[in-house]
C-alpha cells in the first residue's frame, strides 16, 4: 500500500514566527521589576527626535532559532504589534527580518490582506495557543493552512531560553513534511 500525503509541487516552506513572549519580552511591569535577562532600552518611534522608550529583552536562543529556519524556508514575522514596534525590535536586536517580511498587526487584524507570498506549506510558531490566535491561522489559510507549534512563553527569564534541542525539534517537525 502506498500512501500519498498532498504536498505543495515547489516545496515551499513558509515559516511564521510570532515577536513578543516568542522571541522577545518586553517589560511593562516597570522598572522596580526588571526581566532577568538584560533589558535594552529600545525607542519604537520612527519620526525622528520623537522618544517611546521600551525596555525589551532578547529571549536566549531566539536569533539561533531564526538561524536555523532560515536554512530549511522562508521566515516571516507575525505579530500582534505595530509595524514601529516590530521594526524596532528586528533592528535593534538583529533579528534578520527583512522589512517586507514583517507582518504587523495590520495584517493580523483584518486576516484578509493576502500577502504576497507564494502557496507553500505553512507553519506558524508561537507562543499562543491555536486557540488563542484565531485571525493569524486565519491570515495563514490564505496560503493554505498552517501547522501550528506552540512553544513555551518567554517572560523574561533565563530559564525560558530557546535550547538546541528545542531548536532540533522544531526544525525536525518542519522539515519531515
Ligand atoms: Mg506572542
Amino acid at each position: 500500500m502506498q500512501i500519498k500525503e498532498f504536498k505543495n509541487q515547489n516545496n515551499i516552506k513558509n515559516i511564521f514566527v510570532d515577536l513578543d513572549e516568542t522571541l522577545i519580552h518586553t517589560n511593562l511591569a516597570g522598572k522596580d521589576h526588571p526581566n532577568e535577562v538584560e533589558e535594552v532600552e529600545i525607542n519604537i518611534a520612527s519620526e525622528l527626535g520623537r522618544k517611546d522608550i521600551y525596555p525589551v529583552s532578547l529571549r536566549p536562543g531566539a536569533t539561533k532559532l531564526l538561524f536555523a529556519l532560515r536554512e530549511i524556508g522562508q521566515v516571516y514575522m507575525l505579530t500582534r504589534a505595530t509595524k514601529d514596534y516590530a521594526i524596532a525590535m528586528n533592528k535593534v536586536f538583529g533579528l534578520g527580518f527583512p522589512v517586507d517580511r514583517i507582518y504587523d498587526r495590520e495584517f493580523v487584524k483584518r486576516f484578509n490582506i493576502k500577502p504576497n507570498i507564494p502557496n507553500g506549506n505553512n507553519y506558524l510558531i508561537d507562543d499562543l495557543s491555536s486557540y488563542d490566535n484565531y485571525e493569524k491561522i486565519k491570515f495563514i489559510e490564505q496560503l493554505g493552512p498552517p501547522k501550528y507549534i506552540q512553544i513555551k512563553a518567554f517572560y523574561g527569564f533565563k530559564e525560558e531560553a530557546i535550547t538546541s534541542s528545542m531548536i532540533a525539534e522544531i526544525v525536525e517537525i518542519i522539515k519531515k513534511d
